[in-house]
């Protein structure tokens, strides 16, 4: 059994005890086991309380959204003359983080 600790007392972890808020819109997100699992597996550069965190379901759907978005942009970007197309990635780029 993992329990946690407070004030001496032991206290059973279970879903109800852990949440989280939405990074995008600040909603409370009662996590379970499993979601904390894979957020710490996912996690690249390493697993930590105080910063991690999950998006919503409204948030988690409006990135689909975006991302699916984001794909008709790169179609047009294969249509669109040369420089039009640089000007777009040009202004992307303060939200680019290059892959090391
Ligand atoms: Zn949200």
């Amino acid at each position: 059994m993992i329990y946690m600790k407070k004030n001496g007392q032991e206290t059973p972890v279970t879903d109800l005890q852990m949440f989280c808020k939405c990074p995008e819109c600040g909603a409370e997100i009662a996590m379970n086991g499993g979601e904390l699992l894979k957020l710490a597996l996912d996690f690249e550069e390493g697993f930590d309380f105080d910063s991690s965190s999950l998006f919503c379901d409204s948030c988690t759907m409006e990135r689909t959204r975006i991302r699916e978005q984001l794909h008709n942009v790169q179609t047009a970007i294969d249509k669109m003359p040369l420089r039009e197309a640089a000007q777009l990635v040009e202004s992307l780029k303060p939200y680019c983080h290059e892959q090391a």
